[in-house]
């Protein structure tokens, strides 16, 4: 079965054209453009805007790329939700458009249970727990009885959203994250900082004010260093707890932050004192991509799910929780 995924719910446009074969998921294009503001954060209508955009071109090179003919793709897929409005609602008239021209049936993802799906696809892992790291989302999320239920997450912002925050304070543009682990790596001292876990979530706010209110008075590098530590330490401590709670023996990593060498560190070192396997995507497939969506919508449509037009209206506060995982 070869599906085509459209991937839109904040900053990033993907596109992929994925093949189901022998069990196996084959990424057969994967093609994505990123909104970046000029200033400032994300602004929805202007992502959106960005999207509408971008699409007609990105489709063209992903069904290129894949040197598949549209009348092979059996399957249209789209990020239906969590995620911004007018992003979802632009990717969703884009993939409502194709299936209505083409004939295709149409699957409408979440979001966040695809970061996982692809994670588990292209690693080997089986039955993990997931520390989904990314912009706007953080949640640990596992399997159990049939759904993947969130174990723990951000009470506030995503720990992407905090790393962003920081570093539009000192001037770096979005997205900071990857620039926040190059000062990071140059910090020598620990500059102390709120480390917030409740239970088994995390909040993020409290400690982006208290590094907001430092940056006078310490180096960037420190500050960045000491940042990261925290943030990444707490991300740890409830992944880990998930684990121990569930009797599990994977910890798997999604999420554009995901790709912090750090974090990976950290979350490596977490599993092998645990006696745990490891398992993290390559960067493409961490970020928001259209792979993921196309992946699960071939697992959901093989599993036996169906929508109809009707149903693919968006799901901006689409919980991971609700769909029932019929396929694993
Ligand atoms: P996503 O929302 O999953 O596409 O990921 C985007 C988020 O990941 C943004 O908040 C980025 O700042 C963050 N990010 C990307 N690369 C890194 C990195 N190397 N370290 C930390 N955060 C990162
Ligand atoms: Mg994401």
């Amino acid at each position: 079965m070869i599906s085509l995924g459209i991937e839109g719910t904040a900053h990033t446009l993907g596109i992929a054209i994925v093949e189901k074969i022998n069990e196996k998921c084959k990424i057969l294009s994967n093609e994505s453009r990123m909104y970046k503001p000029a200033k400032g954060g994300i602004h929805p209508r202007e992502a959106a805007n960005h999207h509408a955009m971008h699409l007609p071109s990105l489709l063209h090179e992903s069904i290129k790329k894949a040197g598949v003919e549209i009348k092979e793709i059996d399957l249209i897929g789209f990020s239906i939700g969590p995620g911004l409005g007018p992003c979802l609602r632009t990717v969703a008239t884009a993939a409502r458009t194709i299936a209505i021209k083409y004939k295709k049936p149409i699957m409408g993802v979440n979001h966040c249970i695809a970061h996982l799906e692809i994670g588990k696809a292209l690693t080997g892992s089986h039955d993990p727990v997931l520390l989904y790291a990314s912009g706007g989302n953080t949640q640990v999320i596992s399997l159990l009885e049939k759904k993947y239920r969130i174990f723990g997450e951000t009470l506030d912002i995503g720990i992407g959203n905090c790393l962003d925050k920081f570093g539009r304070a000192i001037g770096i543009p979005f997205p900071a994250g990857p620039h926040i682990e190059k000062l990071a790596r140059k910090g020598r001292k620990y500059i102390p900082l709120p480390y917030s876990v409740k239970g088994m979530d995390v909040s993020f706010s409290g400690i982006l004010t208290a590094a907001l209110s430092l940056i006078k008075n310490e180096s960037i590098e420190d500050m960045a260093y000491s940042l990261q530590e925290t943030c990444f330490s707490m991300l740890a401590e409830v992944t880990e707890r998930a684990m121990a709670h569930l009797e599990k023996e994977e910890v798997l990593l999604g999420g554009g932050v995901a790709s912090n060498m750090r974090l990976q560190e950290i979350m490596k070192k977490m599993a092998m004192e645990r006696g745990a396997k490891f398992f993290v995507p390559s960067r493409q497939y961490l970020v928001d991509n259209g792979a993921m969506i196309a992946w699960t919508a071939i697992l959901m449509h093989e599993a036996g799910y169906r929508m109809s037009l009707g149903d693919t209206k968006v799901r901006q506060n689409f919980r991971t929780d609700e769909v029932e995982v019929k396929w694993s």
